[in-house]
């Protein structure tokens, strides 16, 4: 092929993936529609496969009631209708793991993760809704989970977690927080991964402010006093802030 032509479709493609990014994006902040959330379960190591194969998409279901329900707090006492979490089947091949340490690294991570979901999912199908990627681990003691990612542009995220059935009820904190992210939702903690006040407080009115009983859930810890913060067990103890709700269009 001539060499415009080649750089004509290349321009073409860009935009026609730009488009359809701002098209989703303006899709999924409309909350006119159930948003669907598809997971992708990965096993990160072969002792992981045996949990793998059993999960259903009932052990997720909880991550949709919460943001339906948390919803109704803020849309004018109106809830989003009930999120579809809908488990894919498994994945094989890995996706890009490394971490991005520059704004430049961050760009082409978030491309090579982009073509990644792209050859591993169905175009159509996940057009306008999320896709998780969770990759299941083996709890090792001297271990702690890589960082997970939920990206705005794409709907896209790589979720780490634990694959025990003890951890199941914080996996899907882990899931709603990275599910979070990709619908625009920033972190809410500091350098040291304390709350940041008030954003990052379930209830920044609370008189006296410690402890709290639940944390926000992209602060991702409970402010149990101004040096501690505690990791949520469960949904049931985080909450949807004023600032993360704003943030995702609600
Ligand atoms: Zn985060």
């Amino acid at each position: 092929m001539r060499r415009p032509w080649r750089i004509l479709i290349l321009l073409l493609v860009l935009v026609l993936v730009a488009a359809v990014t701002v098209w989703e994006r303006l899709w999924v902040r409309a909350w006119t529609r159930p948003l669907a959330v598809a997971i992708y379960p990965v096993a990160m190591d072969a002792a992981s496969q045996g949990f793998v194969a059993q999960l259903r998409a009932g052990d997720f279901r909880e991550i949709g009631v919460f943001l339906a329900s948390e919803s109704g707090r803020w849309s004018r006492g109106k809830s989003v209708p009930l999120p579809r979490m809908v488990l894919k089947p498994t994945i094989r091949e890995l996706p890009p793991l490394e971490q991005a340490r520059s704004g430049a690294e961050a760009i082409r991570l978030s491309l090579r993760l982009r073509w990644y979901a792209f050859r591993q999912t169905s175009f159509w199908e996940s057009l306008g809704g999320v896709r998780l990627f969770v990759l299941y681990h083996q709890p090792r003691h001297d271990e702690t989970l890589p960082h997970s990612l939920g990206l705005k542009k794409g709907l896209l995220g790589v979720v780490h977690v634990f694959a025990t059935d003890e951890q199941r009820a914080q996996n899907n904190v882990v899931i709603a927080h990275e599910l979070l992210h990709t619908l625009g939702a920033t972190d809410k903690y500091d350098e040291t991964g304390k709350p940041i006040y008030p954003v990052g407080f379930a209830d920044p009115y609370a008189e006296p402010r410690y402890p709290q009983d639940k944390a926000e859930i992209v602060a991702g810890r409970i402010a149990v006093s101004e040096h501690r913060a505690e990791i949520p067990r469960d949904l049931g103890q985080t909450v949807i802030g004023y600032a993360t709700a704003a943030e995702i269009g609600w």
